[in-house]
């Protein structure tokens, strides 16, 4: 009997051999999933936070003809004096005003910012550098001029020919700016994802609803929305479904085969209430349900016909540690997005972390340059899994490996700061 006991690890255990790692987990939810095939056509600004659907490649040189990087005078290098020379100005070159003449020996043109170098130069020397005649007709050059410089050539930035962006590249302001100057109106997208979500749990009441002694505000289905908003996808809010599984069977089966993605929160546990693991079990296929990770371990992840399926666990933190480690990868990469790992870095932790062997843990901390110019980050008060004030006072996770103790001032710490990740 007493043997029997130690064999069940409750939630307060670290270790849990029925859990995978991370690392599993995410090379199980990688490679369960293959990207979207459909695309669409949209205007290109449209596009922002679309998922490039090819390879764009440029039809055109950027820029397209020589120009000057400066205002000045465009020479031609052999000009270049050992010591001073005078050159003939024989024309003007403005951004949009080429001028048409080439120039021989002796001779330059005034150029601008922008403007096409003319035939026969190579060099721009800016008006600073000269010394111009009374009637502005010559200038006088000195042997200070590097040949080639503030030139640039056609197709410097991007060759006619040459990939401009790959595909599977989220689209930025900057991606689209550089569509428009390939002189390209509309690009080539995948579809948005569907992605479904419910809360469950008997305990939760809506906004504008009172609150009973034990009840809580639905604040996942606030946070869920405003994660899959932040993606860019088709959301589905199904509102709380009551912990009953006639209830909860009824609302799976409204989304199988009808969408791409279902997201439920709550009722992932082994408590008595918590029915979604079995129900999935049911009607479709359980990969995995439980991550060793804090907070968070109950996350299941499985398929229903063909939805994909994230049963995160109901404590607010535990939704958006789980969504943004596992779940929000597998939306990108079935969104078709090549790149979707968040950003670590390292940084000097200034609090003492509680850590046990056993699990990762996603601490939420604050991290900024302390006087001597070091990345510096420090914990955001108590770390429970249902204070989501941790969570919005933070602007990183503190990710503390699986086999680490506790974390002492001073020590180097991985943060994964939420602006690579949010
Ligand atoms: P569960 O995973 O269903 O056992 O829920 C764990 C804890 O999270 C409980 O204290 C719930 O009241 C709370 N919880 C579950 N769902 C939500 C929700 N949608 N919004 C806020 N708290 C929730
Ligand atoms: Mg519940």
């Amino acid at each position: 009997m007493r043997e029997n006991i130690e064999k069940n690890p409750s939630c307060v255990d670290d270790y849990d051999r029925e859990s995978i790692t991370t690392e599993e987990a995410i090379n199980k939810i990688l490679s369960s999933i293959s990207p979207i095939k459909k695309t669409e056509l949209v205007p290109i600004r449209e596009s922002l936070n679309r998922v490039l659907a090819i390879d764009v490649k440029s039809t055109i040189n950027v820029p397209s003809a020589k120009n000057s990087a400066m205002d000045g005078y465009a020479i031609n290098s052999k000009n270049i004096p050992k010591k001073t020379k005078t050159l003939k100005v024989v024309g003007k070159s403005l951004a949009g005003k080429p001028c048409n003449t080439s120039i021989k020996d002796g001779q330059c043109v005034k150029i601008m910012t922008g403007a096409v170098v003319p035939d026969g130069a190579d060099t721009v020397v800016i008006q600073e550098h000269v010394e111009t005649s009374k009637t502005q007709n010559e200038i006088l050059i000195d042997n200070e001029i590097k040949p080639g410089s503030n030139v640039r050539e056609a197709g410097e930035d991007i060759a006619k020919g040459a990939i401009a962006i790959k595909k599977g590249k989220n689209l930025t302001p900057a991606d689209i700016g550089l569509l428009a100057s390939l002189g390209i109106p509309k690009v080539e997208v995948y579809r948005k994802l569907k992605i479904a979500f419910f809360s469950t749990g008997d305990e939760l009441r809506s906004l504008g609803e009172k609150l009973n002694v034990g009840d809580v505000y639905d604040s996942n289905r606030y946070t869920l929305y405003t994660m899959l908003s932040n993606l860019n996808v088709e959301i589905f809010d199904m509102g709380v479904v009551k912990d009953d599984k006639e209830s909860l069977t009824q609302a799976f089966n409204e989304a199988a085969g009808e969408v791409d993605m279902l997201i439920t929160s709550g009722g992932v546990s082994v408590g008595e209430a918590d029915y979604i693991k079995d129900i999935l079990e049911k009607y479709g296929n359980i990969n995995f349900w439980k991550v060793a990770i804090k907070p968070g371990r109950p996350l299941t992840f499985g398929k229903i016909k063909s939805t994909l399926f994230f049963g995160l666990p109901g404590n607010p933190v535990s939704v958006m540690v789980t969504f943004y480690q596992f779940t929000q990868l597998a939306i990108k990469k079935f969104a078709g997005e090549t790149s979707y790992l968040p950003i670590v870095l390292k940084a000097i932790s200034t609090s003492s972390l509680r850590k046990k062997p056993g699990r990762v843990e996603y601490q939420r901390g604050i991290f900024e340059k302390d006087k001597n110019n070091n990345l510096t980050v420090r914990k955001t008060g108590p770390q429970g899994s249902g204070i989501l004030r941790s969570m919005s006072e933070a602007n990183c996770f503190i990710v503390l490996p699986i086999d680490s103790k506790e974390v002492n001032p001073g020590d180097s710490v991985d943060i994964q700061p939420f602006e690579g990740i949010i």
